[in-house]
C-alpha cells in the first residue's frame, strides 16, 4: 500500500520503534486477551519500560517532555500494528490535570512515580449512570469534613480502574442549585483506589462487546484527603475541561492507526483473493469503499496534525480537537466496514483479526464524547447557530 509521509515527520524513528515493541505482540496474544477478557499486562509494562506512556511529562520530573504529536504518533502506530493502546492511553494524558492545576507539592508527589509507571493514573471518573453526556448534572458528593472529603455516589465506565493506583475524580462539592452557573460546584480530586478499595469504595467490572476493561464505581463514604484536591475547590469543570482537547486529539490518532490497519489488511486480502478466476480488488465495488476509506483517513490524519500543532504552540484548538475526533472516528469505522466486506465469511472469523478491531474501533463514535455532541458544539461555538440543549 502506498505509505505516503507526511512532509517532514519528526516522529518517523518514534514510529519505528514502537513498530518494534508491537511486532512482540501479535494477533494471537490479542485474540487471548480479548477470549478471556483480561488486561495486557505485558503489553503495558513494555510500553511503560521503553518510556512511550511518560512522553508528555516534563523532563524535570522523569517523563521524556515531548509535544502532543509525539504521543499521538506512538498510539497511531500502536492501532496501525494490530494492537490496542486504550488498555493505557489514559496513563499518558490524564496526568495533565496534575501538570497544568497542581501544587508544585502534588506535581512532586506523584508526575515522577506516574513516569517511571510505579503509579498508575489511568482512570478518569467523570460519566455517572444518570448524567450521562450531561456532566454538570452528575451526583456524586465530595462533602468537607475536617482535613477530609467523604464522598458518595456512583460512576460508570471509569475505564481501566482495576488496573490504575489513582484516580481522577470529578464531584459536586456544592449543590447545583445554590450556585450560579451549573458548571460550578464542581472539584477534581485525586483518589488513591490502593487505600480507598474495601474502605467505601468498591468496583465492579462491566462486560462489553470488546475487551475494555470498563467498571461501575461505588463510592459510600469514601476518606479522600484535602489535600488531594486538584486546583481550585468549584472550579473543577476548567480542570476537567483543560484535559479534553489533548484526549480527543490522541483518540483520534489511534482512529487513525485503526484505519490505516483495516485498509492495509483489505488491500492485502483484496489483492490475494481470486474469486471468478481473479482478484476480488479488481472489482470496482471492492475497491471503492476501500478507497473512500482511505480518503476519510487522510482528511482527519491531517486534522489531527494541525489540532496536536496548536496545542502544542499553546493555541485553542477545540474546533480541530473535536473534528479531529469525529473525522478520523468516521474513517476507521468506514475502513472497518469495508475490511469486513472485503474479507467475506474471513471478516467474522475471530483468526483474522477484522471482527475484534471492528469491534473495538466501534466506541469511538460513542466514548469520550458522541458524535451528536461534537457537531453540537460546532454548531453552537464554531458556526454561531442556537444553542440546542
Ligand atoms: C467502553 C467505554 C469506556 C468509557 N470510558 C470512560 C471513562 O474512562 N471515564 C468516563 O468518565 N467515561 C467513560 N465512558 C463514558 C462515555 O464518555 C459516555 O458513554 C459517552 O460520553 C456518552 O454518554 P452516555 O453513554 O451517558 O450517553 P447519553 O448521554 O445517554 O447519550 C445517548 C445518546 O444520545 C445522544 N444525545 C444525548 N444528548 C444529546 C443532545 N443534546 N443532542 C443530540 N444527541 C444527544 C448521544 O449522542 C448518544 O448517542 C466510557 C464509555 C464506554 C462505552
Amino acid at each position: 500500500m502506498h505509505q505516503p509521509m507526511l512532509a517532514a515527520d519528526a516522529n518517523a524513528e518514534i514510529r519505528e520503534e514502537v513498530r518494534k515493541l508491537c511486532a512482540r505482540f501479535p494477533g494471537e496474544y490479542w485474540r487471548k486477551l480479548d477470549a478471556e477478557r483480561r488486561y495486557p499486562s505485558d503489553f503495558v509494562a513494555a510500553l511503560t519500560e521503553a518510556g512511550y506512556l511518560s512522553v508528555l511529562i516534563p523532563e524535570e520530573y522523569g517523563g521524556s517532555g515531548l509535544g502532543l504529536s509525539a504521543a499521538a504518533a506512538i498510539l497511531e502506530t500502536i492501532q496501525e500494528e494490530g494492537c490496542n493502546g486504550a488498555a493505557c492511553h489514559a496513563q499518558m494524558y490524564i496526568m495533565g490535570a496534575i501538570l497544568r492545576h497542581g501544587s508544585d507539592a502534588q506535581k512532586q508527589q506523584y508526575l515522577p512515580g506516574i513516569a517511571t509507571g510505579a503509579l498508575r493514573l489511568q482512570a478518569f471518573g467523570v460519566t455517572e449512570p444518570t448524567s450521562g453526556t450531561d456532566t454538570t448534572a452528575l451526583r456524586t458528593f465530595a462533602r468537607r469534613e475536617g482535613d477530609e472529603f467523604i464522598v458518595n455516589g456512583q460512576k460508570i465506565w471509569t475505564s481501566r480502574a482495576e488496573h490504575s493506583d489513582l484516580m481522577l475524580l470529578l464531584a459536586r462539592t456544592t449543590p447545583r442549585d445554590q450556585v450560579a452557573k451549573k458548571t460550578e460546584g464542581l472539584s477534581v480530586f485525586i483518589v488513591d483506589m490502593r487505600e480507598a478499595l474495601g474502605n467505601g469504595l468498591t468496583i465492579r467490572p462491566i462486560r462489553t462487546m470488546m475487551n475494555h476493561n470498563s467498571c461501575e464505581v461505588f463510592f459510600d463514604n469514601m476518606r479522600v484527603p484535602a489535600e488531594n484536591l486538584i486546583g481550585q475547590l468549584d472550579r473543577g469543570f476548567r480542570v476537567i475541561l483543560d484535559g479534553m482537547n489533548a484526549e480527543r486529539l490522541l483518540i483520534a490518532a489511534e482512529c487513525v492507526g485503526d484505519a490505516k490497519w483495516f485498509t492495509k489488511k483489505s488491500v492485502g486480502y483484496a489483492n490475494e483473493r481470486q474469486v471468478f478466476g481473479r482478484a476480488i480488488g479488481q472489482n470496482q465495488g471492492v475497491q471503492f469503499p476501500i478507497a473512500r476509506a482511505y480518503a476519510q483517513m487522510r482528511a482527519a490524519e491531517l486534522m489531527v496534525r494541525e489540532g496536536c500543532q496548536k496545542f502544542e504552540s499553546g493555541q485553542p484548538c477545540g474546533p480541530e480537537a473535536n473534528m479531529a475526533k469525529m473525522l478520523a472516528a468516521e474513517a476507521s469505522w468506514a475502513a472497518a466496514e469495508a475490511a469486513v466486506q472485503t474479507h467475506g465469511g474471513f471478516g467474522f472469523a475471530e483468526e483474522y483479526d477484522i471482527e475484534r478491531k471492528f469491534r473495538e474501533t466501534r466506541l469511538y463514535q460513542v466514548a469520550p464524547i458522541s458524535t451528536n455532541l461534537i457537531l453540537s458544539y460546532l454548531s453552537e461555538h464554531v458556526l454561531g447557530l442556537p444553542r440546542s440543549y
